[in-house]
């Protein structure tokens, strides 16, 4: 046996849990340099091996600068015991020190992790290696370059839905109903503004409020699980054209085919690989601005000088901004879209209502940036009695009115998004 060891090194050294020895990857192409069936080796203190290729040296691990990978990527298997998986694949991405989140469940696979080259080598070779996840689509053309990891830990969980629609689906039915839109022919129908057509996008409403394709309508929807509701109208309401949904990596589209299908509509599309392929692969402006993914963690800019487009505009000036804050009114707690002078003029709040509403029950979180006051030191100090709540909110209300002086709301009403019923209709 002849077999070249090639080494995959990684940033920073990692322990044996026993031992406190060093581990190291090994990645051992098979005899005729097919690197389609390469083989697997994890070395601690004891060696398992799970080939018949000799370790011939411990090779000590050199710390690694490197350029890093986002990678993220997603599919639909029948998993027989996912807790067993999850497992296997907690020890395995903790031994090389890829972070991220890795969630698995009944009927599949979603992962986004950050990774640099050795790590991603080692853990793609780690899928292929396993006859669940050996085929998955789009793992290059979804990952991005960022200069280190994303993440601060390796999570890797047992999740009884990853997309929550409240409904399980057979992953075979996904493969039989879902109907693809490549990236090239979305971009044709949205160059084209091709009126055979309507554009879909099925992420949240607020997200569709940040950033979009061009020509794109919102679903109207907080939340996924709201979008089963509205199934039945989607079909009605686009019952003459053809419909291409998208979302952020496909995997929304994907279940949602299941559910479409189950209500006899059958002229919805799905972007293939979501928003992140698309943008991936066609630097062409048709998506507008910024992406955010993974929960909000890593905000990625989307194009260069010429194709980057913004959008926003602040919520109480209308100039363009590309800034966000929150409503300090705690029970609104509104995404803002705003600069931070005018955020800190407003005094945080997103309206007059929420305004008016903090000067009476105090809920108010507290900003020193934005003003002086400890609302949660004051509203504990009322309940003991110390201070007297009239006095407090008449003094408070005078105090709030003084600094925000002449500048007066936009909005009357709360900014909180909320379902709203007749979007669709
Ligand atoms: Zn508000």
């Amino acid at each position: 046996m002849n077999s070249t060891l090639q080494v995959i090194p990684f940033s920073g050294t990692r322990h044996s849990r026993e031992s406190g020895n060093p581990s190291l990857i090994v990645w051992i192409p098979d005899q005729v340099g097919n690197d389609v069936s390469t083989q697997f080796l994890e070395i601690h203190n004891d060696i398992r091996i799970k080939s018949n290729i000799q370790i011939l040296d411990v090779i000590k691990i050199m710390p690694l600068k490197t350029e890093f990978t986002l990678l993220t990527f997603y599919k639909f298997v029948a998993i027989k015991n996912p807790e067993q998986e999850v497992k296997r694949h907690l020890i395995f991405c903790r031994d090389i020190g890829m972070k991220g989140r890795i969630y698995l469940w009944e009927e599949g696979i979603s992962a986004t992790v950050s990774c640099n080259k050795g790590q991603l080598q080692a853990y793609k070779a780690f899928l292929v290696s396993n006859a669940y996840f050996n085929d998955i689509e789009d793992i290059d053309i979804k990952s991005s370059s960022v200069k280190s990891h994303a993440f601060e830990k390796m999570i890797v969980k047992y999740r009884p839905e990853i997309v929550s629609l409240g409904i399980k689906v057979d992953p075979k039915q996904v493969k039989k109903v879902y109907q693809k839109i490549s990236v090239d022919e979305f971009k044709n129908i949205v160059d084209s503004s091709d009126q055979n057509y309507e554009i879909l996008d099925m992420r949240n409403s607020y997200e569709y409020k940040l950033w979009h394709f061009k020509n794109s309508l919102p679903s109207w929807t907080v939340n996924f699980k709201e979008v089963k509701a509205l199934v039945k109208e989607y079909g009605k309401k686009f019952k003459n054209k053809k419909v291409v949904m998208y979302c952020t990596w496909g995997i929304r589209c994907e279940k949602l085919s299941v559910l479409l299908k189950n209500e006899g509509v059958d002229n919805f599309y799905s972007l293939d690989g979501g928003i992140v392929k698309y943008i991936n692969t066609h630097n062409d402006g048709n998506w507008l601005w910024n992406l955010y993914t993974f929960d909000w963690l890593v905000s990625t800019p989307v194009g260069d000088e010429k194709t980057h487009t913004k959008i926003w505009t602040c919520i109480y000036t209308g100039a363009s901004t590309d800034y966000i804050e929150n409503c300090r009114y705690s029970p609104c707690n509104a995404r803002i879209i705003t600069t931070r002078k005018a955020y800190k003029q407003h005094l945080g709040f997103c309206s007059q209502e929420c305004f008016d509403k903090g000067k009476k029950d105090l809920l108010i979180k507290p900003d020193f940036s934005l003003d002086k006051k400890d609302y949660k030191d004051i509203r504990s100090q009322i309940k003991l009695g110390k201070l007297k709540l009239e006095e407090t909110r008449e003094g408070i209300s005078r105090y709030l009115d003084n600094k925000l002086g002449k500048h007066s709301f936009n909005h009357k009403e709360s900014q909180k998004e909320e379902y709203v019923d007749s979007c669709m209709i």
